[in-house]
C-alpha cells in the first residue's frame, strides 16, 4: 500500500453505545488521502466483538429507552437539528470529504449539501406515516399499523460516503429503528465527524452506531447478527450477492442498491451541443466512481463519428487536479486498488475497442490515483468494458442503427440501475420510458435525482428503494389489528 506517513495523524474513535471508543482489540488502520497517497487518520479496526457491542446497544435503545417511547414530532425534529449542524459544518465536512474520497471540492459541497437535505426531508416525513383502515367483511374493525423494523445494520460504499449515510440514517431514525452504520473502510472519517453530534442533537445513546473496519471482519458479521433485524446495503453486485446469502439464515430484510452498466441513450434528433456535454456528465462526474454511471454510450450511427470526435475533444480539456483546488473537475480516484482495477480494465479496453481520449494515467502529478476520462468506441455490446462495472472514468461508446436496435442493446445487460434517452421526438422518447427496464429513466438529462424520489434498482441492480416514502417504507414492518365488533359468543362449539 503506498503512502508516507505524515505528522499530525488523528486517530479517530468510533460510537457505541454513546461513548467514543477504540476498537476491542485496540487495532486502527490507515485512512488515506488519494491525491497525495498520505495517511491522514487513522480509524479503528472493528471486528466481531466490536459488532456485538454495537448490535447489543442498538437493540436496548430499541427495546428500551426512551427511542422506544419517542414520539414521530420528537424524531423529526432530531433530524431538523442534526441537519442544521450538517449546514453548519459545510466547509469542514466538504473538505474532509474532498480530502479522503479524491472528488473535487465542488462535487463534495453539493453532497454535503444534500447530507443536509436528506435529514431535512425525513425529519418532515416522520409525522406523516399513516396507518390504514382495512375493509373486511365481518363485524369488525381491521387497522393495519406501521412500526418500526428493529434494529438496522447499514453498510455504505466510499464514492458518496456521507451521502450514503444519510441516505441509509435518516429513514430508518424517522421510522423509529435504531442503527448500525458501517461506513466503507476507505471514507470513514465524515461519518466519525456526523457521530460526534449525535448526542447534542438529542439522540439517545445507542441509537445510532458508527463502527468502522472491513468488509469481511465487520461487514460480515453485523449481516449474520441475528437481533440485526434489516441490512441495507449499497455496493458491489459482489458483495450484494454475498449479503443476500449471508441474511438468509436469520431470514433478514434486506435492501441491495447495487452496481450498473447504465446505457445513455442519443438519437440524431437530440440538441447535438446538449448531448455532447450529456454524454460527459454522465459517466465523468465524480471521476466516473458513481453506481448510476452513463458507462454504455449508445449512439446512432448517423451521428456516431462526429459524436465520438466532439465527445473525445472535449474530454481532453476536462480540468483534473487537486481535489481542493476550486478549478478541478475530476479528481483522484479512491484508493490504490480502485486505481489497478481501473487501470486493468483500459489494457482490457484497448484490445476490445478503440480510444478516442485518455487510456492511461492522468497529468504529471508525482502522487495520486488519477486516470484520464477514457473514451472507447467502435466497442461490442458483448465486450468486457460494456458489461463488467469499472467504476472509474471509463465510457464505452456503442453504435446503434435504430429504435428497436438501441432498446435491445440497452437492456441487454445484467443490470439495471438507471437508463438516459437524448432525443427531442416526445414518442419516441416515451417509448423508450416504457421499454428501458431500470429503475431510473431521464430523458434529455443524466444524473439528478432528488431525495423526493425514489432510488434503487431493477435486475441484478438489487432491490428496495431509498429516498421519498418508498425510503422510509423498507424500514417498517406492516401490523394488522382485528378489533371484534361483536360481544356474544362465537358459537362455533
Ligand atoms: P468495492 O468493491 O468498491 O470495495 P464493496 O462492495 O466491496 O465495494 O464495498 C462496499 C461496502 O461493503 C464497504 O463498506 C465494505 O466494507 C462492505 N463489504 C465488503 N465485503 C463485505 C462482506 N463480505 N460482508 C459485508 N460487507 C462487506
Ligand atoms: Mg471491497
Amino acid at each position: 500500500m503506498a503512502g508516507g506517513v505524515t505528522t499530525d495523524v488523528k486517530t479517530y474513535s468510533m460510537l457505541i453505545n454513546g461513548e467514543f471508543v477504540a476498537s476491542k482489540s485496540g487495532k486502527t488502520f490507515p485512512v488515506y488521502d488519494p491525491s497525495t497517497e498520505e495517511v491522514i487518520a487513522q480509524a479503528p479496526e472493528a471486528n466481531a466483538d466490536d459488532v456485538n457491542r454495537a448490535v447489543a446497544a442498538a437493540k436496548a435503545a430499541f427495546e428500551e429507552g426512551p427511542w422506544a417511547t419517542s414520539t414521530a414530532q420528537e424524531r423529526g425534529r432530531v433530524l431538523f437539528r442534526l441537519a442544521e449542524k450538517v449546514r453548519q459544518n459545510l466547509t469542514m465536512l466538504a473538505e474532509l470529504e474532498c480530502r479522503n474520497s479524491g472528488k473535487p471540492i465542488i462535487e463534495a459541497e453539493f453532497d454535503i449539501t444534500d447530507v443536509a437535505t436528506c435529514f431535512e426531508y425525513y425529519g418532515g416525513l416522520a409525522t406523516k406515516v399513516v396507518g390504514y383502515v382495512n375493509p373486511v367483511p365481518d363485524n369488525a374493525m381491521s387497522l393495519s399499523l406501521k412500526e418500526p423494523m428493529g434494529v438496522a445494520g447499514q453498510i455504505i460504499p466510499w464514492n458518496y460516503p456521507l451521502m450514503m449515510a444519510a441516505w441509509k440514517l435518516a429513514p430508518a431514525l424517522a421510522a423509529g429503528c435504531t442503527c448500525v452504520l458501517k461506513p466503507a473502510e476507505q471514507t470513514p472519517l465524515t461519518a466519525l465527524e456526523l457521530a460526534k453530534w449525535l448526542e447534542d442533537v438529542g439522540l439517545p445513546k445507542g441509537v445510532v452506531n458508527v463502527i468502522t473496519g472491513f468488509g469481511e471482519s465487520c461487514g460480515s458479521p453485523l449481516v449474520k447478527h441475528p437481533d440485526v433485524n434489516k441490512i441495507a446495503f449499497t455496493g458491489s453486485a459482489a458483495v450484494g450477492k454475498i449479503i443476500v446469502k449471508e441474511a438468509a439464515d436469520t431470514v433478514k430484510r434486506v435492501t441491495l442498491e447495487l452496481g450498473g452498466k447504465s446505457p445513455n441513450i442519443f438519437f440524431a434528433d437530440a440538441d447535438f451541443e446538449a448531448a455532447i456535454d450529456g454524454a460527459l456528465f454522465g459517466v465523468f462526474i465524480n471521476q466516473g466512481e458513481v453506481c448510476s454511471a452513463g458507462s454504455r454510450i449508445l449512439v446512432q450511427k448517423s451521428i456516431y463519428s462526429k459524436f465520438v470526435e466532439a465527445m473525445a475533444e472535449k474530454a481532453k480539456k476536462i480540468k483534473i487536479g487537486p481535489p481542493l483546488e476550486r478549478g478541478t473537475k475530476m479528481g483522484a480516484l479512491v484508493s490504490k486498488e480502485q486505481y489497478d482495477r481501473v487501470c486493468s480494465y483500459l489494457e482490457i479496453g484497448k484490445k476490445e475497442g478503440k480510444i478516442a481520449a485518455g487510456g492511461g494515467r492522468a497529468g504529471n502529478f508525482a502522487k495520486g490515483y488519477y486516470v484520464q476520462p477514457t473514451i472507447f468506441y467502435n466497442v461490442d455490446n458483448n465486450a468486457r468494458i460494456a458489461r463488467e462495472e469499472i467504476f472509474g472514468p471509463v465510457a464505452a461508446v456503442i453504435p446503434f442503427e435504430d429504435e428497436k436496435d438501441a432498446m435491445k442493446i440497452a437492456n441487454d445487460t445484467p443490470y439495471g440501475l438507471a437508463a438516459a434517452v437524448w432525443t427531442r421526438d416526445i414518442f419516441k422518447a416515451m417509448r423508450a420510458v416504457k421499454t428501458l427496464r431500470a429503475g431510473i429513466v431521464w430523458v434529455n438529462h443524466m444524473q439528478p435525482t432528488y431525495v423526493e424520489a425514489p432510488w434503487g434498482g431493477y435486475k441484478q441492480s438489487g432491490f428496495g428503494r431509498e429516498l421519498g416514502p418508498w425510503g422510509m417504507e423498507e424500514y417498517l414492518e406492516t401490523k394488522q389489528v382485528y378489533i371484534n365488533l361483536n360481544e356474544s359468543p362465537i358459537g362455533w362449539y
